[in-house]
Order: structure tokens, then C-alpha cells, then sequence
């Protein structure tokens, strides 16, 4: 792999919701890792329709620090898509994605930065330790890694989130892949590139509390399943040929049964169970094709992903973006 010097200018990006209490110590946080490397950044906030004052406390760290891009939702669109809108801002020869609550610690971005200099296109966080987790958010979260790599085109890293450094090409490249529903994982996975994994410990939030609850959680993974791979249609498929054969056999028992025993009224239960398993069954695989029918309907409609009320650019975005 060949040999890098550093990147010119890393943008750090950082979608934020009602994170009024952590901006400041995030941002003290990231220029004390920073500097001292001698290292040029910016930091890309966006304000995903906070209804708290996290607004205000952007635009007062822009204000004083000058290095600092506020990119301003128009509404709440959802964590995938308000740091899809920050890589858009984002100006830099790298970006850094990490969330607010610094659950994910800064102090690694240096090793991600080494990675980089020895050509990695990608180092991303793995999470050797989740303190802040339940068990039953680490089980879950396993089950369902395990899951998407039985089912999925690539290979997802498990225990691996948003955190991660991306070179300026394969950030070109995610910005290319133009689907409206973004489950970001399976997008960074899916764009390939040389890619290096860097463990950490995950620590609990600093301030403010986790948006995400289990029904949340449930929808992000049907989310991701389903724009992820088509595999659960072809599931139902054979869950049909499972059961009409299991019909068939069945027949053929209960034709040969009454041939010999004759006929009898019993079995009302039976009948009642099998009403419901099928009807459950079809149910079922409608919804699953109901899924994919509505990723196609959202996607044909063809809406930008996010809109945006205003941008703020920092010293540095201002000088290299895009005209
Ligand atoms: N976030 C966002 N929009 C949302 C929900 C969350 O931009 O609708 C941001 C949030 O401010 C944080 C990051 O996404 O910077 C991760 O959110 P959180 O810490 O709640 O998730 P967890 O760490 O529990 O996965
Ligand atoms: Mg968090």
C-alpha cells in the first residue's frame, strides 16, 4: 500500500440533535487532539431540527472559533441523512465522522489518521467494550450482524458504527449513491475501498440521553435489511413452497385417513389453526413486499434527501467549496 503524507485538511463531521449540553466540550475535545498534531480541520455541525438551544451554541462556537461549518436542517431528518448533509459541506483531503455525545473519543482520530498516511481508504471505530449498552442491546445488536451477513451482498464489520475516517475518494464515492433511504453502515460497506478497523472502548454519553429506543432500533433494521438486500422476498417465496407442499402431503394424509376410517366431523381445531397460520403467513409476506414496494414508491418520487435552511461556512470550507 503506498505511503501518504497527511491529509491537507480533515473535516470533522458531526450530526447533532438536541445536543445543547456536549457542543462545547466536543468541540474543546476535538481541538485538543488536533492541534497539537499540527493538524489542519474543520468541524461540519448539522443541527438536524434540534428543538433545544443547539443551534445558538453552533453558531456561538462558529463565532469563536472560525473553523467551524454550521449546516442548519430545515427540519428533523433523522441521524443517516443530517450526516449525509454534513459530508456534502464537508471540505476536506478526510473526513471524520462521529457523533456528539462523545461516545466516540476524539483521541482516536490520530490513529485513524495513521492509518491513513499508511494508505487506508477507511479506518473505522471498532467497539471492543459497549459500557454504555444493556446486554440486551449487545445480544440484539449481535443478532442482527449476524443476520445482515447471512443475508447481505458484503460483509458488514460487526460492533463498527459511524465513527471512522474516509479519504477523499471514497467519500466521492458514498456521496454518489443517491438512495433516499440510507442505512449509512451498509452504504459504507457496500463502497468497498481499502478499509482498517482501530479498537476502542465505547464509553456512555457525556451529556443529554440516547434517541434511540427498541422500536426505533426494530425499524432501523427492517430499514436496513430491506434496502440492504432482497433476500427476505426470496424467503417468502420458499416460506410459500414450504407450505404448499406441507398443504399437499397434509392432503394426501387426511384423503387416504378417510378412505380408511371414513369421515368424521372432528378436527375443528386443526381447521382453525391452519386458517390462522395461513392467513398469518400471507399477511406476513405481504408486508415484506409492501416494504419493497414502498422503498421503490419513495425513491421514485425522487425528493432531495434533506433541505437545508442555512449554511454557515467555516474560514477554510469558504475558501475550497464548490462554487
Ligand atoms: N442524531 C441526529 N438526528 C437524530 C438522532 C440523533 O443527528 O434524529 C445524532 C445525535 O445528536 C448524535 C448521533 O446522532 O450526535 C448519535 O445519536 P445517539 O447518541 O442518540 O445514538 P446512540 O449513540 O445511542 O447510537
Ligand atoms: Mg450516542
Amino acid at each position: 500500500m503506498e505511503q501518504r503524507p497527511n491529509p491537507g485538511l480533515i473535516s470533522v463531521v458531526c450530526p447533532c440533535f438536541n445536543e445543547e449540553d456536549g457542543l462545547a466540550e466536543f468541540t474543546a475535545r476535538i481541538g485538543r487532539v488536533l492541534t497539537p498534531l499540527g493538524q489542519e480541520y474543520e468541524i461540519v455541525f448539522v443541527n438536524d431540527g434540534s428543538r433545544d438551544g443547539t443551534l445558538a451554541v453552533m453558531h456561538g462556537l462558529a463565532a469563536r472559533e472560525g473553523n467551524i461549518t454550521v449546516v442548519n436542517l430545515s427540519r428533523n431528518f433523522g441521524k443517516e441523512i443530517a450526516l449525509t448533509a454534513g459530508l456534502c459541506h464537508a471540505t476536506g483531503d478526510a473526513v471524520v465522522v462521529i457523533d456528539a455525545d462523545l461516545q466516540d473519543p476524539p483521541e482516536l482520530i490520530p490513529e485513524f489518521i495513521a492509518r491513513y498516511r499508511e494508505g487506508w481508504d477507511i479506518a473505522y471505530g471498532r467497539r471492543t467494550l459497549r459500557q454504555g449498552d444493556s446486554w440486551l442491546k449487545r445480544a440484539t445488536a449481535h443478532g442482527f450482524y449476524r443476520l445482515m451477513r447471512r443475508l447481505g451482498p458484503v460483509d458488514l464489520p460487526e460492533n463498527v458504527g459511524d465513527f471512522r475516517l474516509m479519504s477523499r475518494r471514497s467519500l466521492d464515492a458514498l456521496l454518489q449513491l443517491p438512495e433516499t433511504h440510507r442505512f449509512m453502515k451498509g452504504l459504507f460497506a457496500w463502497i468497498g475501498f481499502p478499509s482498517v478497523a482501530v479498537d476502542y472502548v465505547r464509553e456512555p454519553r457525556f451529556a443529554g440521553k440516547t434517541k434511540w429506543n427498541y422500536v426505533k432500533l426494530i425499524n432501523l433494521s427492517i430499514e436496513g435489511i430491506t434496502s440492504y438486500t432482497t433476500a427476505p422476498l426470496r424467503m417468502t417465496t420458499w416460506l410459500g413452497f414450504v407450505l404448499a407442499l406441507a398443504a399437499f402431503a397434509g392432503g394426501g394424509f387426511y384423503f387416504i385417513r378417510t378412505l380408511i376410517y371414513g369421515e368424521d366431523v372432528q378436527g375443528f381445531p386443526t381447521l382453525f389453526l391452519t386458517i390462522l397460520l395461513l392467513g398469518g403467513t400471507q399477511l406476513i409476506a405481504l408486508g415484506v413486499l409492501g416494504e419493497y414496494l414502498g422503498r421503490v414508491f419513495n425513491e421514485t418520487k425522487r425528493r432531495p434527501l434533506f433541505l437545508i435552511e442555512q449554511v454557515r461556512w467555516s474560514g477554510a470550507g469558504a475558501a475550497r467549496r464548490p462554487a
